[in-house]
């Protein structure tokens, strides 16, 4: 290799890179080596394709809401799950395969991701707190090693929105002998299809406010074999073709309480838990692929006697982004391997379990605006050559914006950090954890800033969050990168 910049062209060798062992690594470089050979032209195609399509009724007029996507979309899609992207993490007990299978694949198509993660979002719940009857009838399918495995998603998002959730989920779930029947419209359902879904309702009568909300099984055919629940559309999407995102109707849909009708929001946390460390992981690995196409162009691209790579202002921008890539994917990481460790864990959560809560937030939060800038610098590094479709470098910039988005805002991110830091005084483990690694002046520094915010009051403490927030997002992620591999 004769430069560091070379490390940015192959998601394997920068996992190498950064990590002392990689499980598994004779799997993600065949994955690797096929996505390079086929994978990427269809993942293109598919995205040039725009929206698939929704069929609702057959020839007969029965209503059947088949989706219709181009032939290959189901070869990209099969293959992660014959990888392993979900089976590994139930058979093995770690969620570190998955994460690396997911890095090796968002590098090439990051939409893909989008229903390996919703189906671990409904796998692990099941395999939690499914009951003996449940997890016998559903866990088969879904950890199947070949194309007949099912896929899973999870939907919570209503129409009056996705942050607040307490507020907005009006689906209700009325109890009808060992099921439930559930009522209502989930407004963004990606994975939409799936055979299987987790789903936020309010059993009839609980609380008002996430307290309420319990999370219920629902498959999509109905014990008598009809459809249980309707897919009203498809989302027209910028990006993240690769996934059907649509709108479903639940209409008395039967579904299977998880855990207990009290406690539901402790498993929809969870259930977030595992797709927000995955948006970080994908949203590094997305990074790495707009600066892996720049760094090519720049090789070739010449400009004043020189290929433009040459020139020393886009060099250190080159060198200086490569830094920063290490030090995000240092603290998407941290959050993979926290969750590796508490991920079986269940309420009342140990301090382990609250420390992780702080990174990932930190970790989806700061992983997402730095693929967003990320992809944006990479379009200009392209110069006008960048806005044009053909060429691809667009793609990663429409990409990165869902990734900001879905999995709760950066808003969420920083005020559900500045909660666990409130009520759990996870920034104190945080900086424990850091004193092995940080220069203690500095780690002194934030602490006392970190300290003096929570002090202010509500409404100034919430409107001041952001620098605070980015400031403690760059200091843990660039203190994680300084740990000797
Ligand atoms: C492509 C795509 C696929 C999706 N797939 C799924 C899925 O499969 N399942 C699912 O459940 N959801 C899904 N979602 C929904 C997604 O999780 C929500 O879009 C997201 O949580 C934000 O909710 P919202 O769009 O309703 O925005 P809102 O909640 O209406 O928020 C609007 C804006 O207000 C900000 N805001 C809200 N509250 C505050 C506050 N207290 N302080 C400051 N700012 C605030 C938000 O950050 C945001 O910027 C998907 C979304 C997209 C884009």
């Amino acid at each position: 290799m004769k430069s560091p910049l070379d490390t940015l062209r192959s998601p394997l060798t920068f996992l190498q890179s950064r990590l002392e062992t990689i499980p598994h690594r004779d799997v993600l470089g065949a994955e690797e080596a096929w996505w390079k050979n086929e994978g990427i032209a269809i993942s293109n195609a598919i995205d040039r394709a725009g929206t698939p399509w929704l069929r609702m009724f057959d020839r007969l007029g029965k209503r059947v809401d088949e989706i219709l996507y181009p032939r290959e979309y189901q070869t990209i899609l099969r293959r992660g799950y014959r990888a392993g992207v979900i089976w590994r993490a139930l058979e093995e007990k770690s969620l570190i395969p998955t994460y690396l299978l997911m890095y090796d694949i968002s590098f090439h198509d990051p939409g893909i991701c989008c229903p390996y993660t919703v189906s671990l979002g409904t796998a692990v719940p099941l395999s939690k707190y499914g009951s003996a009857e449940l997890q016998s009838r559903f866990l088969p399918p879904l950890t199947r090693k070949d194309d007949s495995v099912w896929q899973g998603a999870t939907w919570m998002t209503e129409i009056k929105g996705g942050s607040d959730l307490g507020a907005a989920v009006e689906t209700i779930a009325r109890p009808a002998g060992d099921r439930w029947l559930l009522t209502g419209e989930k407004y963004f359902t990606s994975n939409v299809g799936a055979e299987l879904a987790v789903v936020a309702a309010r059993p009839e009568g609980a609380a008002p406010g996430v307290r309420g909300l319990a999370l219920f099984l629902v498959p999509r055919y109905r014990e008598d074999g009809g459809l249980n629940y309707f897919i009203r559309r498809l989302k027209d999407k910028i990006a993240t073709r690769s996934v059907p995102t649509g709108e479903v109707e639940l209409k008395e849909s039967e579904g299977y309480l998880l855990g207990s009708a009290d406690a539901g929001i402790y498993l929809i946390l969870e259930v977030l838990n595992l797709s927000r460390v995955a948006n970080s992981v994908v949203s590094v690995a997305l990074a790495q692929r707009a600066m892996a196409d720049a760094l090519s162009y720049a090789e070739q691209r010449a400009a004043f006697g020189k290929p433009i790579l040459d020139h020393p202002l886009l060099r250190h921008q080159f060198e200086n982004r490569l830094h920063i890539l290490q030090s995000v994917f240092a603290l998407a990481w941290e959050s993979v391997e926290l969750l590796n460790e508490v991920w079986m864990e269940h309420a009342p959560y140990s301090d382990r379990y609250h420390l992780f809560r702080l990174v990932a937030h930190l970790a989806k939060y700061w992983t997402a605006e730095f693929a967003v800038d990320t992809a944006k610098w990479a379009m200009e590094v392209h110069g006008g050559l960048g806005v044009l479709a053909e060429y691809g470098a667009e793609r990663w910039l429409r990409e990165a914006m869902i990734l900001a988005i879905w999995e709760g805002t950066s808003h969420r991110q920083i005020l559900d950090g500045l909660e666990v830091m409130e009520r759990k005084q996870a920034h104190k483990l945080l900086f424990w954890r850091l004193a092995e690694i940080a220069p203690s002046k500095e780690l002194q520094e934030m602490e006392s800033e970190v300290e003096q915010h929570l002090k202010m009051p509500t409404e100034k403490r919430e409107a001041l969050a952001e620098p605070l927030f980015r400031k403690l997002a760059i200091f843990t992620a660039e203190s994680l990168a300084r740990k000797p591999k």
